[in-house]
C-alpha cells in the first residue's frame, strides 16, 4: 500500500472546494491548437472559415466528443458543445471564447478561453462530477474581424445586432463570401442564430493589456467593456503661399486643429482615469512644406467604460471642434464612423468571480477590457462577464504573444470555480 505525500487528501475526502484543473493537459492542448495554422514567428494564422480554421474546428470537436459533449452548430458556423446537467430543461451555463485569429495573430487570443472551458468540461468529467444545469462550450465565429468586417460577427448575429444574410454577404480582400467559405468548410449548421435562455456565460481571455502585469496581479475581474466612437474630423481653410501672406490673414486649419488637440487632451484629464482619445493619424491637403494647407482630415478615437461619461464627452468634443473652427475661420465637418456601446457586465457574475479567485487564493482586481469581445453581444441577452489574466509586456495580435503558465492555469481554476457554482444554481 502506498501512503499519499503529506499534505494531500484522500480521493474521498476531497470536495468541490478541492478541485483545480489539470494545468499539463490544459498547456498541451492549447500548444496542439497552435500547431494548425502556424504562423511564421511562433503565433498563429487561422483566419475565419479558412482551411486552418476548419482544422481548429474539427479538432475541437473531437476534444468536445470525447469529453462527452453533443456539439451543435449553428447557421453562421458558431460552436455549443453541450455536457448534460441533471435537469435537461434548466437553462445552460456557456462558457467559451472564438478560435479564429489573425494574420499575425498569437496563441492565447480567443484561444484561451475555449481551451480553459474545454478543460473545465474534462475536470468535471474526469472526476464523475455531474451539475444541475447543462454546460457549453461556445466558440464564436469570426471574431477577429481582419478576413470579414466587422468583427464579432457571429455572436453580433445571434443577439440580434446583425442579420444572418448580413453575415452571409461579407467578403474578404478576394471577393469571397462568407456563407460560401462558411459551406465550404462545412460548418454552415442547422440551429437558428438566434439567442436562447441562459443562466450565465463566461469568457476568459489574456487581457491584451498591460495592466495586470503591471500590478503583479493574477486575476482580472472584469467589470465591462469600454464604450468607443470613431469620428472622422475634417477641417479646410484657404491654401496660399508660405512666403507673401502675413500670419493674420491666413485662414490656416492648424489653428483650429491646435485648439482641438490641446482640447481633447484637457477632456481626456477630466474624464480620467478611464477616459481615452487617440489621434491615429493625419491627412494634410495639399501636403507641400511651402503651403498653407488648404485641408485637414483626421481620426478621432474617443473611448469610456460608463455609457453616460462616454456621450457627455462626444458632446463636449463636438462642441469643441465648432467653437475651434469658428475662432480661426474655419470650415469643420464631423462624421461618425463606428460606435461600440459601452458594456457592463453582471454583477452577480462579477462578485462569483471574484468570490472564486479569493476563495482559491489569487490575487485579483476589477478591470475594464479595452479591447472587444464577443462577451460584448452575448451581454445583450445572457448574464455575461469575463476573466482576464496577464500577458507578457500586454503584447496581443502579434505572434510574440505570450502568457505564463500559472496564470493561465488560474484563470482556468477561477473559470471552473464559477461555472461549477452557476451551473448547480436552481
Ligand atoms: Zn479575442
Amino acid at each position: 500500500m502506498t501512503t499519499p505525500p503529506e499534505g494531500a487528501l484522500a480521493p474521498e475526502r476531497k470536495g468541490i472546494d478541492d478541485l483545480r484543473i489539470d494545468e499539463p493537459r490544459l498547456l498541451q492542448t492549447i500548444d496542439a491548437m497552435a500547431r494548425i495554422g502556424p504562423g511564421r514567428a511562433g503565433g498563429c494564422n487561422r483566419q475565419a472559415l479558412t482551411d486552418e480554421d476548419r482544422a481548429g474546428r474539427d479538432q475541437f470537436v473531437a476534444w468536445a466528443r470525447a469529453a462527452d459533449c453533443q456539439v451543435a452548430v449553428d447557421e453562421v458556423g458558431n460552436l455549443f458543445a453541450r455536457r448534460a446537467g441533471l435537469d435537461p430543461a434548466a437553462a445552460p451555463v456557456l462558457a467559451g471564447s472564438h478560435l479564429d485569429t489573425q494574420a499575425t495573430g498569437g496563441r492565447y487570443d480567443g484561444v484561451y478561453g475555449v481551451m480553459a472551458a474545454l478543460e473545465v468540461v474534462r475536470t468535471l468529467q474526469q472526476q464523475g462530477i455531474t451539475t444541475r444545469r447543462p454546460i457549453e462550450i461556445g466558440v464564436w465565429t469570426n471574431e477577429e474581424g481582419c478576413r470579414f468586417a466587422p468583427a464579432m460577427l457571429g455572436s453580433g448575429v445571434v443577439s440580434g445586432v446583425y442579420t444572418k444574410e448580413f453575415a452571409y454577404a461579407r467578403t474578404d480582400k478576394e471577393g469571397r463570401r462568407f456563407g460560401e467559405e462558411l459551406e465550404r468548410i462545412g460548418y454552415k449548421g442547422m440551429l437558428p442564430a438566434r439567442a436562447r435562455p441562459y443562466a450565465a456565460m463566461f469568457e476568459a481571455h489574456i487581457e491584451q493589456g498591460p495592466v495586470l502585469e503591471h500590478a503583479g496581479c493574477t486575476i482580472g475581474v472584469v467589470t465591462g467593456i469600454q464604450g468607443a466612437y470613431w469620428f472622422d474630423v475634417t477641417l479646410e481653410g484657404v491654401s496660399c503661399h508660405a512666403g507673401p501672406t502675413p500670419m493674420e490673414l491666413r485662414r490656416d486649419p492648424w489653428r483650429a486643429a491646435v485648439a482641438i488637440i490641446d482640447g481633447l487632451y484637457a477632456l481626456a484629464r477630466e474624464f480620467a482615469p478611464w477616459a481615452r482619445f487617440t489621434i491615429g493619424d493625419m491627412a494634410v491637403t495639399p501636403g507641400a512644406r511651402n503651403t498653407v494647407p488648404q485641408r485637414l482630415v483626421f481620426p478621432v478615437d474617443l473611448r469610456h467604460p460608463d455609457a453616460a461619461s462616454l456621450a457627455l464627452m462626444v458632446e463636449r468634443f463636438e462642441d469643441l471642434v465648432g467653437r475651434s473652427a469658428a475662432d480661426h475661420g474655419i470650415q469643420a465637418a464631423i462624421a461618425q464612423v463606428w460606435h461600440m456601446p459601452a458594456t457592463r457586465f453582471d454583477a452577480d457574475l462579477i462578485d462569483l468571480v471574484q468570490r472564486s479567485a479569493a476563495a482559491l487564493g489569487y490575487s485579483h482586481q476589477h478591470i475594464v477590457s479595452g479591447a472587444g469581445h464577443d462577451s460584448l453581444h452575448t451581454a445583450q441577452f445572457a448574464p455575461t462577464t469575463m476573466i482576464f489574466v496577464p500577458c507578457t509586456a500586454g503584447l496581443s495580435h502579434n505572434e510574440a504573444e505570450d502568457a505564463k503558465a500559472a496564470d493561465l492555469a488560474a484563470g482556468a481554476n477561477v473559470l471552473l470555480h464559477a461555472v461549477l457554482e452557476a451551473a448547480n444554481t436552481p
